[in-house]
Parts: C-alpha cells; structure tokens; sequence
C-alpha cells in the first residue's frame, strides 16, 4: 500500500465508524458530507472542492476533543484542517474545511436573513463558534484567498441534511478521490 492508499482508507475507515452518528440534524455525517460533496459537483467544480465539501466535516469524528453538547465537536473546522493539512492535503482543500465555519459566521453579518434559515442545530452551535462576526472581522475574511468558494462551501453544507437512505458502498469513489488527490 502506498501513503497516500494508507491514508485514504483510514480516512473511510474513519467515516465507517464514525459516521453513522447524528449531530443534532435529521441526517448522518455520511448522509451529510456526500451529500454536500453531491452539491458541489453538480455545480461542475473539480475535484479538489467536490472532496473538500466530502470532508469538511471530518473534525466532528473526533469525538475525544471538547463537544458543543449533544451537537458535535468543538473547533471541528480546525480539528479537521489540521488533520488533512498533516496528511498532505492541498492548502486550497484545507482552507474550505477551515473556513466553512467562519463562513457561517460571516453569513449571519453578512445577511441577517441567513440566519432566520439555520438549522436549530446550526444556530445553536453558532454560539460556540463565536456567535455573529464583526465589520471588522467581516473585512478581514473577504480579503482571504478563497473567500468566495468557502461561502459557496457553506451553502452546500446547509444544502446537505436530506433523509435518504445510503449505504456503505456510497464511500467507495470518495476512497479513490483521496488517493487521487494525495497522488496529485
Ligand atoms: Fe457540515
């Protein structure tokens, strides 16, 4: 097995153990990040961003860090950038899942509206992450380099949270995505 094979079926084995579990939405993590990843491919993206929308929840599967109640972990956006970054996953692809939380926040400033949509689940956690940003906060976030995809990000990841019953197999291109990407 090469590294990049290695890591991307510990990666699957992760989301086989882990990602039955809810986090206070109708759907499960699995359920959740393919969905999202659906989203993003259907908007014709490549490959980098279709697996950033696959794994940007990946933080919430380590479940020994801090929790925000019976809604998953604490920090997962940087739990998660920090694990792919360590594994040799793109700075573009680690800027998505980092900044899909940061994302969120800047909706809720951006447009007060987006707000009134949240999830329960989403509004609730938005308190653990920082409840609504600053102007200057707002700014600063604009300014970085892929700003615009990590809210294009945010709104897939809201997107995924259909009922809709999915097997196991439903992980096999995503194993094979990775080894592509990690290969690049
Ligand atoms: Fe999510």
């Amino acid at each position: 097995m090469t590294k990049a094979q290695q890591t991307a079926a510990s990666i699957i084995e992760l989301y086989r153990e882990k990602g039955n579990h809810g986090y206070g939405e109708q759907v499960t993590m699995i359920q959740h990040m393919v969905q999202s990843a659906r989203l993003a491919a259907a908007e014709g993206y490549e490959e980098e961003v279709v697996l950033a929308a696959f794994l940007h929840d990946i933080g919430h599967f380590f479940d020994e860090e801090a929790q925000m109640g019976g809604y998953g972990t604490e920090h997962h956006d940087e739990i998660g950038a920090n694990y792919l970054r360590e594994k040799g996953f793109s700075e573009k692809l680690v800027a998505l899942v980092q900044g899909h939380v940061t994302a969120k926040r800047y909706l809720t400033f951006a447009q007060p509206q987006y707000y009134n949509q949240l999830s329960e689940a989403s509004k609730a956690t938005l308190v653990y992450q920082g409840g609504l940003m600053t102007e200057q906060e707002a700014k600063a976030f604009e300014a970085t380099p892929h700003f615009e995809l990590c809210i294009k990000m945010r709104y897939w990841d809201d997107g995924g949270k259909t009922q809709e019953t999915m097997g196991l197999e439903i992980l096999v291109p995503y194993e094979a995505m990775i080894i592509r990407h990690l290969e690049r």
